[in-house]
């Protein structure tokens, strides 16, 4: 185990709406990445915080989203197999912000983007 619930919790508020599968799924990536929790930079995000920081509302409030902490280069790419072995719906890198989005939203198209 490389992270805990409560590491995906609200930093706001503390408020928890994980979705159990996503947590162990995204325990799994850290895990085979070799990465501790500080890597981890956003998961779930309550209503009152996603609105602050000008999310969309359809994956950090909803339990099934993480933002991480990624290097360019040889991380990146390691990172991305891994994630897309684990069956991850969808990846959004953010070029030069050094951190990826990655969700399993149901409802939104499947794939990779560039923020
Ligand atoms: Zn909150
Ligand atoms: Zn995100």
């Amino acid at each position: 185990m490389s992270l805990k619930i409560e590491d995906l919790a609200c930093s706001h508020c503390g408020k928890n709406g994980t979705i159990h599968s996503w947590f162990e799924k995204l325990d799994m990536i850290f895990y085979f990445m070799g990465w501790k929790a500080n890597r981890l930079l956003s998961g779930y995000r309550c209503e009152a915080h996603e609105r602050a920081v000008g999310g969309t509302g359809r994956n950090h409030p909803k339990g099934f989203a993480a933002d991480v902490r990624v290097s360019p280069g040889a991380e990146l790419k390691e990172f991305m197999a891994v994630v897309f072995s684990r069956d991850v719906r969808r990846l959004i890198v953010y070029p030069g912000r050094g951190f990826v989005h990655i969700d399993d939203n149901p409802d939104r198209p499947e794939g990779l983007w560039f923020g």
